[in-house]
């Protein structure tokens, strides 16, 4: 099991080689995930990813594994959704000053390395900017992890044929959080999501070479009623989540044994 950066005690941390030892900070949000899934859906994965990362290790012979395990920040860039009851969000400049100083406190203690478990794809931007200011301005070592294998084949299969638009609050969201506790998700209320004016459109969508900074509310029903998600959850299974919780934490095994052993 991976340790809990919040159990050490203060002359625990001091023994502790820091300059070796990955900090893992998982980054959730708290925003709407549709009519069925929890506003912490994102928290709720990455709190399952954390534990899944942990014996996706020690399957691999990596017990001992050198990485302590942050507390979870629970709120993120949520802009985009921010119109539907429940989201609530940082503004860019607090949510980059809040891991900014996180991150230099970690380093002040001598930590040089630093993974963040991106669990809300909203959140990635200001990471990515904010790595490059730490890695630049404090020396340190800043990684990224994403928390869904979304593009791998096992994952892939266990979306629903037809359901082509599912990221944000869909099938494989949702079934993630029924693999932690079915009764957080009210499947019998569920819609489908589309980017309902993208999706005459060959070039602008909301993802890819010609984009645009959507609102959820482009995503609609195909009533055209904004529904805030993309795809369809109506597939959601307990057992599909925990394929794409168990393949997620699987391929980035392999990642953070290089993270550890990575120089300069
Ligand atoms: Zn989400």
């Amino acid at each position: 099991m991976l340790k809990n950066y919040r159990d050490f005690t203060r002359l625990e941390m001091e023994r502790l080689d820091k300059k070796n030892t990955i900090v893992l900070i998982p980054l959730g949000s708290l925003e709407q995930h549709g009519n069925q899934a929890p506003l912490g859906t994102d928290d709720i994965i990455a709190e399952a990813m954390v534990e899944q990362i942990g014996k996706a290790l020690e399957q691999a012979g990596e017990e001992n594994f050198p990485m302590l395990v942050f507390p979870l920040i629970p709120v993120g860039l949520s802009t985009e959704h921010k119109n539907f009851c429940g989201s609530i969000t940082f503004r860019p400049d607090t949510y980059y000053h809040l891991l900014y100083d996180i991150c230099s406190s970690l380093a002040h203690h001598g930590f040089q390395k630093i993974a963040f478990l991106i669990c809300h794809g909203g959140n990635t931007p200001i990471v990515q900017v904010l790595s490059r200011e730490l890695r630049s301005e404090l020396g340190i070592y800043p990684f990224f992890l994403s928390s869904g294998a979304f593009s791998h084949p096992d994952v892939k299969a266990t979306v629903s044929e037809g359901n082509i638009w599912d990221f944000h609050g869909g099938e494989m969201e949702t079934s993630m959080v029924m693999a932690v506790d079915e009764s957080l998700v009210k499947l019998d209320t569920a819609e489908a999501g589309i980017p309902a004016s993208f999706v005459q459109n060959k070039a602008l969508l909301p993802y890819g070479t010609t984009s645009i900074g959507w609102m959820s509310e482009d995503w609609k029903t195909k009533e055209g009623k904004p529904i805030g998600i993309g795809g369809d959850p109506s597939g959601a299974t307990a057992e599909k989540g925990r394929i794409i919780l168990e393949t997620s934490a699987r391929i980035l095994v392999q990642g953070l044994l290089e993270i550890r052993d990575w120089k300069e």
